[in-house]
């Protein structure tokens, strides 16, 4: 969170008391939306842990969410180089924009935020019926099966690449990540804890 020590440097006299602030999903890196803050809509984010910005168009402390239940419960708030512009990891309760869609900027949305948005399908499928879903299937076969398609989808990958099929390597690896990612939601693991890992191994 904004150290006090950040909080005291922030450039109010060149933002004309009114911080941009970019807010970014905290694990898929999804821009979400822009918005305004003044030091009251500042004070109140940290205090309550959702965010909240000065709206130009109401012209009063605006909480996201107040009225549609769509909060932004903040992780993280980070200032810029030169103090004038804020930026604001959080986890979106429901869609950002009031038009229904994750972000603000929809469908602009980097490569690897599929991949989350993957895994949430593939979490939600855990409770669907099995008849209709072939994740659904795939967990209600067990873990045992799961942990067996991982393992045969990467001897497919290895193979693909073995005969430089480039084509075929990308239809394995992607079998390979699919089931990789469902047999973590089946151990009640995720991509984050995987990533976590590898940020600690990183440069040791
Ligand atoms: P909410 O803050 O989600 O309860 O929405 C309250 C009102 O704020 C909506 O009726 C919209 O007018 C406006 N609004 C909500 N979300 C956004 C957004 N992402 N960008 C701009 N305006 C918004
Ligand atoms: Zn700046
Ligand atoms: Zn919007
Ligand atoms: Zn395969």
């Amino acid at each position: 969170m904004l150290t006090q020590q950040q909080q005291e440097k922030l450039d109010w006299e060149k933002t004309d008391g009114m911080m941009p602030v970019i807010v970014q999903h905290s694990v898929s890196g999804e821009v979400l939306m822009h918005g305004y803050m003044n030091p009251a809509a500042l004070e109140k984010t940290l205090a309550e842990g959702k965010v909240t910005f000065y709206s130009r168009t109401k012209q009063r402390l605006w909480t996201k969410g107040e009225t549609s239940g769509h909060f932004l419960n903040v992780v993280s708030i980070t200032p810029d180089c030169d103090n004038d512009t804020l930026l604001v990891l959080a986890n979106p309760i429901g869609p950002t924009c009031h038009l229904g869609t994750s972000s603000c900027f929809s469908p602009a949305a980097p490569d690897w935020t599929f991949l989350w948005q993957l895994e949430q399908l593939l979490a939600e499928r855990k409770h669907a019926d099995p008849a209709t879903s072939y994740t659904a299937k795939l967990y209600a076969s067990g873990t045992k099966r799961i942990a067996q398609k991982v393992g045969e989808e990467g001897v497919e990958t290895a193979l693909a690449a073995t005969v430089n099929d480039r084509h075929e390597l990308t239809n394995e690896a992607s079998d390979l990540v699919y089931h990789l990612l469902v047999l973590l939601q089946d151990q009640a693991l995720d991509m984050s804890a995987v990533i976590a890992n590898l940020r600690a191994r990183h440069g040791k």
